[in-house]
């Protein structure tokens, strides 16, 4: 397996850790052949006892494996093999894209996408967010809930406060309106010794098509450093009570940095979850809820992904397959129910931290905890990846014993357990029903034509219309153009600095809930998209479609007059009105803003 992991990628993402945890990757590399390394000339590829070797400084010839530290685009020019990023991962795995594409599925599913907490986007939900919760506060003058407002692009805890009326939001920053979530705070967390945690998991993305997804079964948890209590006024800015962030607890005096993986500030998931079966919990019953955590968010998060896939590799082009590992943070209630806070797209595979030596010298000292978490999942998703290598077999228990997660990283080299778990799609049974929104990116994606194009123009939305046949006399090709224009303009409303002309996902998504709502009025929401989706595919499967999108996406029609022209809302037929709980306007031109590498935060060590 030829593996390339350049140091410029490596060293901004990792500094030293995630390189160590390569070259050790579980015996491939022995400490006499590392030393060896160190006397090699730059550039010299590492040889591997697995038969591997990396390419630190790049390779021209192709690799298996491209092992980039921040975004698919750390190198332009990969035409095969495989890319430990998803394009558009890192936009999609923002806070405000995070929220949206849930608040989607909550919309389809509420029951099933309980796990994620209120949310509003601001500033376009302002109003919305103080109404609601002047009418909460007016109903019962005894409620009196807590948010959290994170900075959309914010992460390791950074910018993050809690309010209790929405009074105190900070909305500016300077001049502009600061983009942020504000979400419900959960009050009642799960405790241990009296503190607030939650749980990294560690999650692989092997393929988007066909989805299959793994779990690492092992995690980490991650302390509070100060005894929880219940947000008060008084006590609402405790950053060290209230937020679990490892980057925040370690300037705390009170941070326990321990090389036992069941005490102090960070020890394993295994060890909290025994624990927590000491005293009765079922604690089978919590990992499933997890299981079901990590597997619903993937699907919320495929759609769009599946568009940045098609924009940056489209079928035909020689272009490499991408797989990555995410980073989920989850708090457990104090009822035991698992709650999403947010997925890292970069977490941090350091396996050392920091530590004050002597009075004001910090340095980088193993971390047992982190190395017996990580050095796992590395380890496993090169061995599921690397094409050499013989698939190995899934039939694992859910939970490591004891014994497994005591075992340590052998020095001679030979490999432990496999700590990931195939969860997708094993149970794909019992979650496929939820792929509903992927139908939806599916005909857009069919929509778009040209490549690299993430936005449908008005032509491709007629043709979609027509395709399908979804115009009639009473929704004629005219009132069709002013859907489009009134959609997109919505989501293009609050973005007047946005280039990108044209329909994204999330705008196309409305028109087909809109046209869903239309013509299967008399249906639950869900059940009118699966019927549209069900006529659309049909229509797209008869023979004759594919005559008519043939000799339309050869026709370069000019958009619609009404798009210069025509006052909106005066000539629609039936105005466009958008489920309440559709967003009314949007600044999704963020998602489809490529984003440079070097401006984006590296991995994240939370
Ligand atoms: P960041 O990317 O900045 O780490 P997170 O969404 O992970 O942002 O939030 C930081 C920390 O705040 C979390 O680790 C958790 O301890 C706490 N937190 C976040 N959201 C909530 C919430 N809805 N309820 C309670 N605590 C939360």
């Amino acid at each position: 397996m030829h593996l390339n992991a350049s140091p410029a990628n490596q060293m901004e993402a990792e500094g030293d850790g995630l390189l160590r945890l390569l070259l050790l990757l579980l015996g491939y590399i022995s400490r006499t052949q590392r030393a060896g390394d160190r006397r090699q000339p730059a550039g010299t590829p590492r040889k591997r006892r697995s038969g591997s070797r990396e390419f630190p400084l790049g390779r021209r010839a192709a690799c298996d494996i491209y092992w980039h530290g921040v975004s698919f685009h750390d190198n332009e020019n990969i035409v095969s093999g495989q890319v430990n990023k998803f394009p558009g991962m890192i936009e999609m795995l923002r806070k405000i894209n995070m929220s949206r594409a849930v608040r989607t599925m909550q919309e389809l599913f509420p029951e099933e996408y309980d796990f994620y907490p209120r949310s509003w986007i601001l500033p376009e939900e302002y109003q919305q967010f103080t109404t609601q919760i002047r009418l909460v506060k007016d109903n019962d003058a005894s409620v009196n809930p807590t948010f959290i407002v994170k900075p959309d692009g914010g992460s390791q805890g950074d910018g993050i406060y809690l309010i209790r009326d929405p009074s105190d939001l900070k909305l500016m920053a300077g001049s502009q309106a600061k983009q942020a979530v504000v979400q419900e705070y959960i009050q009642k967390p799960l405790l241990i010794d009296k503190l607030k945690f939650d749980i990294r998991l560690y999650v692989l993305i092997k393929s988007l098509e066909p989805l299959e997804i793994y779990i690492a079964k092992e995690g980490l948890t991650r302390f509070c450093t100060e005894p929880y209590q219940e947000p008060s006024q008084k006590n609402l800015s405790h950053v060290f009570m209230h937020l679990t962030n490892y980057s925040l607890n370690i300037h705390s005096g009170n941070f326990i940095h321990s090389d036992s993986q069941s005490t102090g500030s960070k020890r394993t998931l295994s060890s909290v979850l025994y624990r927590l079966a000491a005293k009765g919990v079922d604690i089978k019953k919590v990992w499933s809820d997890i299981i079901a955590l990590v597997i619903k968010t993937v699907i919320a998060i495929v759609p769009e992904l599946k568009v940045y896939y098609h924009a940056d590799i489209p079928p035909g082009k020689p272009g490499p397959t991408c797989f990555q590992i995410l980073g989920f943070d989850i708090l457990l209630m104090k009822n035991l129910k698992p709650v999403l806070l947010e997925v890292n797209s970069n977490p941090s595979m350091r396996i050392e931290h920091e530590q004050e030596v002597a009075p004001g010298v910090l340095e980088y000292v193993p971390s047992p905890v982190d190395k017996e978490v990580k050095v796992g999942v590395i380890r496993d998703t090169l061995r599921l990846m690397d094409p050499g290598l013989k698939k190995p077999s899934i039939s694992q228990k859910e939970i490591p014993t004891e014994a497994e997660t005591q075992a340590r990283i052998p020095d001679d080299g030979t490999l432990p357990s496999l700590c990931l778990k195939q969860v997708y799609p094993k149970y794909s049974k019992q979650f496929n029903y939820l792929r509903l929104v992927e139908r939806i990116a599916a005909l857009f994606i069919r929509f778009l034509g040209v490549k690299g194009n993430m936005r449908l123009g008005p032509t491709a939305f007629r043709t979609f219309i027509r395709t399908c046949k979804l115009s009639s006399s009473n929704f004629t090709m005219a009132s069709v153009d002013i859907l489009y224009i009134d959609i997109t303009r919505r989501w293009s409303g609050a973005t007047p600095d946005s280039r990108e002309a044209g329909m994204g996902l999330q705008a196309y998504m409305d028109a087909i809930f809109y046209l869903a709502a239309r013509r299967f009025k008399s249906l639950a929401l869900r059940e009118q998209v699966a019927s549209l989706l069900e006529l659309c595919e049909a229509q797209l499967e008869s023979p004759s479609s594919v005559e008519e999108r043939r000799s339309v996406s050869c026709s370069r029609a000019p958009p619609p007059r009404a798009n210069r022209t025509q006052t909106l809302g005066l000539t629609h037929p039936q105005p466009y009105s958008p489920s309440p709980l559709r967003r009314a306007a949007s600044q999704d031109y963020r998602l489809h803003q490529r984003l440079k590498p070097r401006a984006l935060k590296v991995n994240v060590e939370n």
